[in-house]
């Protein structure tokens, strides 16, 4: 398969390691958010959080547990953001699960996504139906 993450994991195309065991892979993102910005992948492929095994899920959560702590006490960062980019619409641009780990920086001007408001009976309508699947299942 031409992925470009499977062929990181296997040493085909250089990365910016930091970190690595038998499972997982850590490296720096070529074009960060901040810098230290860091993916973490599983070596093997899987498309998302969808496809992932929640074994295979818990075993690169630990790494990000990992890189979040070195990140920490090597930058001298007071935190971070974890995210995982989940289907296109999302803004998966690399069909291969991976956490970003983006450190954050005093007056860094990152700002997160708008929020807003319901409108009338808008959130109880979603609760519903979010609802209504669980209890058919
Ligand atoms: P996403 O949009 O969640 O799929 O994120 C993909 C990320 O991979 C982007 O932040 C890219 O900058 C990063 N990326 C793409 N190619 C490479 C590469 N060869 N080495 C490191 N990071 C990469
Ligand atoms: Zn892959």
């Amino acid at each position: 398969m031409d992925c470009i993450f499977c062929k990181i994991a296997k040493g085909e195309i250089s990365s910016y390691k930091v970190y690595e065991d038998s499972k997982t892979l850590a490296f720096l993102d070529i074009a960060p958010v901040n810098n230290g910005h860091i993916l973490v992948i599983p070596k093997k492929h899987y498309k998302n959080i969808e496809d992932i095994s929640e074994e295979e899920l818990y075993v690169a959560i630990k790494t990000v547990k990992k890189i979040g702590k070195a990140l920490k006490k090597s930058l001298n960062i007071l935190g971070y953001n974890v995210n995982i980019n989940n289907n296109p619409i999302a803004g998966q641009i690399i069909p291969h699960i991976h956490f970003h780990i983006i450190p954050r920086y005093k007056n860094d001007g990152l700002k997160l996504w708008k929020q807003g408001k319901y409108k009338n009976k808008e959130i109880e309508k979603i609760q519903n139906k979010i609802q209504k699947y669980f209890n058919n299942k």
